[in-house]
């Protein structure tokens, strides 16, 4: 199965430590956003399988891209990685398109697990 991601979050390091977890689990980082409006433009030059999205990122948020990325690359599906409480933003991202939504673990070994159960969900 074809894994192609792209990392929207607009903490550099924090997607250094993402792809590092990610990529030995075969999930293939084809690109990295700092913020909405970037990551617009590069999902629609990728076409990526699943976008990872942060909520909370300066220029444009998560919360304003999501819809439009649903519209732009609706074969693109959105999870949603956020310090966000899940209670308040889960189910307003899902509502806007989301696939899933994750609360940004302590641990980010457990992120490539928590990905693939939201997924699934
Ligand atoms: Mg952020």
């Amino acid at each position: 199965m074809s894994c192609r991601i792209i990392l929207c979050d607009d903490e550099p390091n924090y997607r250094f430590l993402l792809r590092a977890v990610l990529e030995p689990e075969g999930m293939e980082v084809v690109g990295e956003a700092g913020d909405g409006r970037e990551c617009l433009a590069l999902a629609e030059q990728l076409q990526p399988d699943y976008i990872v999205l942060d909520l909370n990122m300066p220029g444009m948020d998560g919360m304003t891209a999501l819809p439009m990325l649903r519209e732009l690359v609706p074969g693109s599906e959105v999870v949603v990685l956020s310090t966000a409480a899940p209670e308040e933003a889960a189910a307003e991202t899902k509502r806007l398109g989301a696939r899933g939504f994750v609360h940004k673990p302590a641990d980010i070994f457990s992120v490539p697990g928590a990905l693939r159960a939201a997924i699934a969900a």
